[in-house]
């Protein structure tokens, strides 16, 4: 072994990625879990798995030159990390968002290895993006730059290659756009990317499918405890695509989420989100740049600027919006108040910290690279019905996600149960890494 310790090995990383701040905290996560298995077993240490696999196949970064309505030119930067295709073809969303940079990107799609294993199906990892903001464009100008993306993307992906989706600020409409000039481009009509409208080869659930999947894995989790999701009160943050669609599955299944967020604050609504306040919010969110703050106007709720919902009395946390939205701080209110479920919709949402005190704290917690799987994983269901060329029905497609869901939740289970407690961070890293780790040396040093 090279490495002295550990924390040798993550000096390694932190040394030649400086500025990468969001990569080094997702390398260390995994790496604590992973450690023992990396350097026990001399299969992996002989095929040195450890230092390739926190280095990207590759990253490419590009420039995306587009005209305004006004008609200046403007310039964003793009990237696509293709992180790791041991066990399929690279997979993962692309995030338009002005904070984009190249740490978060690699992050992302880190991260994405392991998830994409946990589902079990044939998909590698990884993620892109631009630091394109959404935020204030008209529809011609969301279309233009989508094409302008595309026409540097293109030459990187392809559907046994790279099958990007959606992220933040990349939804249904995006996809669209981006479909439609890269069929223009190679004249080919294919699977090429996830999220698609059904009537052009997109899965049934596939918007739905990140959010109901996150409370399919909180009901997996609650049952270990005898528990059900009936009557709990849930804090939801966010109220993009995940954040819906878990409050959807959340008021089908009898509980009440009293929250939800952007990041100009929270709205808190003790009397619960209904289905119909839930579709006033879907319609609303169609416009990047709408407040949630407008719920709380039609509501008469209250609104909280700047401020994020996790002081808010509940039994279940639901972090939905992005990285690093739950600190310590954030957790010790959590359970201060009597919250014992935390399961993370966004990637990386709890904080190194965060996630320490809830695992002391021996409450249920699901990290985002098992809880949230489900969007990746009706993805490659997304292309396995574009490549036999047969639409599953709605419930069909459900029914595959309940059952992933719970494949994912056993996982964990095993290889993160230690003393009757289940640790499902160590869970989730263990599993998904043994899959990518053994596949990389049954293909050799490449
Ligand atoms: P959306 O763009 O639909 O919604 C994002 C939500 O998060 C918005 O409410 C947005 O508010 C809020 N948000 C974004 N950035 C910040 C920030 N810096 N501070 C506070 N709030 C913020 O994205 P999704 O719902 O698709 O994604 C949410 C999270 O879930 C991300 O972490 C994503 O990686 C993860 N995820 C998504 C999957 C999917 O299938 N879509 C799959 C798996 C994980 P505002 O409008 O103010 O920006």
């Amino acid at each position: 072994m090279k490495y002295k310790s550990k924390q040798d090995f993550l000096k390694t990383v932190v040394d030649r990625y400086k500025d990468q701040e969001e990569f080094h905290q997702a390398v260390e996560e995994v790496v604590n879990s992973i450690w023992t298995v990396a350097t026990k077993n001399k299969d992996y240490v002989s095929a040195n798995i450890l230092d390739r696999i926190v280095v990207p196949d590759r990253s490419i970064l590009f420039r995306v030159s587009w005209v305004d309505d006004k008609g200046d030119v403007q310039v964003n930067l793009g990237y696509r990390i293709q992180f790791n295709s041991a066990i399929g073809p690279y997979k993962g969303g692309l995030r338009f968002h002005p904070n984009v940079n190249l740490g978060i990107l690699k992050f992302l799609a880190f991260e994405q290895v392991f998830k994409n294993s946990l589902t079990g199906l044939n998909m590698g990892g990884g993620k892109g993006g631009s630091n394109f903001d959404p935020k204030g464009k008209s529809d011609r100008e969301i279309m233009k730059f989508c094409q302008a993306f595309m026409n540097e993307l293109y030459r990187h992906i392809g559907r046994r290659t790279d099958i990007p989706a959606g992220d933040i600020g990349v939804g249904a409409r995006e996809i669209g756009y981006m479909f439609g000039q890269y069929k223009k481009i190679r004249n080919a009509f294919t699977g090429v990317l996830t999220g698609k409208g059904t009537n052009w080869g997109g899965s049934l659930i596939r918007p739905e499918a990140t959010g109901y999947g996150l409370v399919y894995f909180v009901l997996n989790m609650l049952d270990t405890k005898n528990d059900s999701i009936k009557g709990k009160t849930v804090a939801v943050s966010g109220s993009g695509n995940v954040a819906q669609y878990a409050c959807e599955k959340l008021i089908e299944l009898g509980a009440k989420p009293v929250t939800l967020s952007d990041s100009s604050g929270f709205i808190y609504d003790p009397d619960g989100i209904t289905q119909k306040k839930l579709e006033y919010v879907k319609k609303l969110k169609e416009v990047p740049s709408a407040r949630i703050s407008e719920y709380a106007k039609k509501y008469k709720v209250k609104f909280t600027p700047n401020k994020k919902p996790w002081g808010v009395k509940c039994d279940i946390a639901l972090p939905c919006a992005t990285q690093n939205e739950l600190d310590l701080k954030d957790a010790k209110q959590l359970t201060k108040n009597g919250c014992y479920v935390v399961a993370e919709g966004a990637n990386m949402p709890s904080t190194k910290d965060a996630v320490h005190h809830f695992i002391k704290e021996k409450i249920l917690f699901g990290p985002g690279k098992a809880a949230n799987a489900g969007g990746v994983a009706v993805s490659g269901i997304e292309m396995s019905q574009n490549s036999t060329r047969i639409p599953l029905t709605r419930e069909q497609v459900d029914k595959l996600l309940k059952e992933i869901m719970e494949k994912i939740h056993t996982t964990c289970v095993k290889h993160g149960t230690q003393k009757g407690f289940v640790n499902y961070v160590d869970g989730a890293n263990i599993g998904g890494f043994v899959r990518v780790a053994d596949s990389m040396v049954d293909q050799g040093v490449i």
